[in-house]
């Protein structure tokens, strides 16, 4: 096992104990859920968004470390972004996890999601990664869909 990868192991591990922005969040705007049956992951995702940007993010996640960790980390990458920046994070990362063996840099606030790289190794984790962010996305689309609501 090289450096990087004992590098990227503690990252995951440190995030997987020591999980950011759990639980629910109550003066939520929009929550979603997602489960990964292959898994058993599951991630409930509280949201609260003002004029386009998140404010606040919780989750609530269980299931694997991959899941947990990935799921922290998402939610440190977002917190404070516009919807519109958040999707952009979130493609990053899709990108990166579905981008074949290729090494992917990325910019210095994202650095820890790169410690998830190590999982494209095993392809039945991916899903495990990509949860949290595919609920990500679904959250911030129903969060526009209401929004378009209420300018009508
Ligand atoms: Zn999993």
């Amino acid at each position: 096992m090289s450096l990087a990868d004992d590098l990227y192991r503690e990252t995951i591990l440190d995030h997987y104990h020591h999980p950011r922005n759990q639980g629910a969040l109550e003066d939520a705007t929009v929550k979603t859920e997602g489960v990964n049956p292959l898994c058993g992951d599951e991630v409930t995702l509280y949201l609260k968004v003002d004029s386009d940007a998140i404010s606040d993010i919780k989750l609530e996640a269980h299931g694997c470390s991959i899941n947990m960790a990935s799921g922290s980390m998402m939610s440190e990458a977002v917190l404070g972004q516009s919807l519109e920046q958040a999707m952009s994070v979130a493609g990053v990362f899709k990108n990166m996890m579905l981008g074949g063996s290729q090494e992917t840099a990325l910019p210095e606030e994202l650095e820890d999601l790169e410690a998830l790289q190590g999982v494209r190794k095993y392809p039945v984790r991916i899903k495990c990664a990509l949860l949290p962010w595919n609920t990500l996305l679904e959250a911030i689309e129903t969060s526009r869909a209401k929004g378009e609501d209420h300018q009508e």
